[in-house]
């Protein structure tokens, strides 16, 4: 029996038996060519059959699974179609004489770099869905199998073991059969973890070096809450995890049934419960029937892949297909949130040293007036469909919001001289992400019908650790009591001018910190499509009058150990 241990990423008990994953080895040296044109026919050869292969995996899985499925192949093709990209690939051919899988990893690189500490997961997703596609057309070209992870692997109960995984891997693995993910790399926000919870899978991320120690159908025990891995179980371990497995099963039926409901406190304070979403397979699983709305619709995912800005009719589509599948219910649309550290070629934005704190979101839309008012124009045409409200992120400052609603009176007027219907008095919120934003959310809240505590940016600001940096994720803390104290000056500001206050970082589902945010006056929260039934059922055990108590208790002291401490014994107390 070998115990393992890992972080926990995305929670629940599983038994299966293991399967091993190692990519195949690509052969990436530069290597110089005598050929250049043979080279770029070979690689358009490869990446003709690649295409082909996805417009296959595409149709079958449009079979098995619906759009679900067919989605995230849809989505490489139109990757591995971009002329973009392989043009300069051809170019660094032609120009160096060098192989192929050599120029397209160096343009692979250079894109990824690019996207380097994107603060967005979908974002991120989609550079690592360039890198992937680039490996497996150099997979192609070379000839490697970069196919079926599980192929080989008998079983119904696959708990995959890798170093770490992509969405292609993962997309590749038969879902029906891929029970449990263990990666020796990655974080709590790694892709694994956002792939797990969207398929309601546990995984278990950072485990180390353990490839060599497990061998392809052995039998595992997953615990993802825990972070715990048996390999090989004997009889004690086999008893005490079904223990686990029975509650984890009973916790998934209590979660499930309150999806649906209204979430309310036991003492009758309403708290909404929407979803994030933003890119086409949350929108293609979307169901308005599990959840209350839509709290954030990232709207970046519509620039990218793109050869240039997308059309004020082609957003439109977008923004009211969603309204429309959200059935009355509310839907947030974020304005463009990209810039600094997540770059688009066509956008041909400066190289910066500090992008995290550079020309990004708002600050490029106030700059780039037409690109702001043509994706204005479309939210507002949207607005004729549905509940639209519309967000702006990284707010520091009133001038910056009172420009931004000049804009959009702006964008109204084009709309009314050119007869299109919309919504007048469209809600008008912002993103609270900066401490600036928080320090004067007081001023802030007269001009806005809502806020949204954007606590992704919000802890890396307060707290000034990079996100994305695994170096200093021990500071990146939402427990941090300066970014507690930050939401609670938040909502307090919120309530004193009726203005209606969400999460929807991250942090908007972490269960510890339900009961604070129900304490602390928060009408809504934003959160993964898979986690609504779990927050719902923790806002309707708690009582809000207990917790404001609690909370002044917690928001008292200094120390962080001590603040979780407390706010786990109330998890407890409540039976999680
Ligand atoms: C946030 O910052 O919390 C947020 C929701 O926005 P994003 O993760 O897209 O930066
Ligand atoms: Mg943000």
């Amino acid at each position: 029996m070998m115990q393992i241990k890992g972080l926990a990423g995305a929670a629940g008990c599983v038994a299966g038996h293991a399967a091993v994953f190692r990519p195949s080895e690509l052969c990436l040296e530069r290597r110089a060519v005598s050929d250049s044109q043979a080279e770029i026919d070979a690689m358009e050869a490869a990446r003709a059959r690649y295409n082909e292969t996805l417009r296959r995996l595409a149709g079958e899985a449009r079979a098995a699974q619906g759009e679900e499925g067919a989605g995230i192949f849809e989505a490489y093709q139109v990757i591995a179609e971009d002329d973009y990209l392989f043009d300069q690939v051809k170019e660094l051919i032609r120009a160096e004489s060098v192989c192929a899988s050599w120029a397209i990893e160096q343009k692979r690189a250079e894109t990824e770099a690019m996207f380097l500490g994107v603060d967005d997961p979908y974002l991120q997703a989609r550079a690592a869905d360039i890198n992937n596609v680039c490996k497996e057309i150099t997979g192609e070209l070379q000839g490697v199998d970069t196919g079926d992870p599980f192929a080989g692997l008998r079983g119904e109960d696959l708990i995959v073991f890798a170093e770490d995984l992509t969405p292609a891997d993962t997309v590749r693995m038969d879902r029906a059969r891929l029970k449990g993910m263990v990666t020796e790399k990655g974080g709590v926000t790694s892709h694994t973890v956002i792939l797990a919870k969207a398929l309601g899978i546990p995984a278990i991320v950072g485990v180390g070096p353990i490839l060599d120690q497990v061998v392809s159908g052995q039998e595992v025990l997953v615990d993802g809450r825990l972070g715990n891995v048996v390999v090989c179980p004997d009889e004690e371990a086999k008893a005490a995890f079904r223990i686990r497995e029975e509650e984890d099963g009973r916790r998934r039926l209590l979660f499930d049934a309150c999806k649906a409901s209204p979430a309310r406190t036991k003492d009758g304070i309403s708290v909404r419960v929407n979803i994030n979403s933003g890119d086409t397979e949350s929108i293609n699983t979307f169901d308005a029937g599990a959840c209350d709305g839509i709290g954030l619709f990232r709207t970046e995912f519509l620039y990218m892949g793109q050869n240039g800005y997308p059309s004020e009719d082609f957003q439109f589509n977008a923004y009211r297909s969603m309204a429309e599948k959200n059935q009355g219910r509310e839907l947030i649309i974020r304005t463009l949130d990209i810039g600094g550290d997540k770059q688009l070629d066509y956008m041909d934005l400066p190289q910066e040293s500090n992008p995290f704190l550079g020309y990004r979101a708002i600050r490029l839309c106030l700059d780039r007036e037409e690109v702001f008012l043509t994706q204005l124009r479309a939210i507002l045409r949207a607005s004729a469909f549905g509940e639209v409200k519309i967000m702006f992120p990284m707010i520091v400052n009133l001038e910056e919001l009172l420009r931004a609603k000049e804009l959009l009176a702006k964008a109204m007027e084009e709309l009314d001289r050119r007869g299109e219907a919309y919504h007048k008095n469209i809600p008008v919120g912002i993103m609270v992400e900066t401490p600036a934003a928080v320090l004067l959310s007081d001023v802030l809240a007269r001009h806005v019908d809502f806020f949204s505590i954007g606590s992704n940016d919000l802890i890396q600001y307060t707290t000034a650790s990079d996100r994305m940096n695994e170096k200093v994720q021990y500071l990146y803390d939402s427990c941090n009591l300066s970014v507690l104290r930050s939401i609670k000056l938040v909502c307090d500001n919120a309530r004193a001018q009726g203005v209606d206050v969400g999460i929807c970082g991250e942090t908007a589902s972490e269960p510890r910190l339900i009961p604070l945010w129900c304490a602390m006056g928060v009408n809504e929260l934003s959160v993964a499509p898979a986690l609504v039934g779990r927050t719902k059922y923790i806002i309707n055990q708690i009582s809000e009058a207990d917790m404001a108590q609690e909370m002044e208790a917690i928001l008292s002291q200094g120390s962080i150990p001590s603040a979780r401490e407390q706010l786990d014994k109330i998890l407890q107390e409540l039976g999680l």
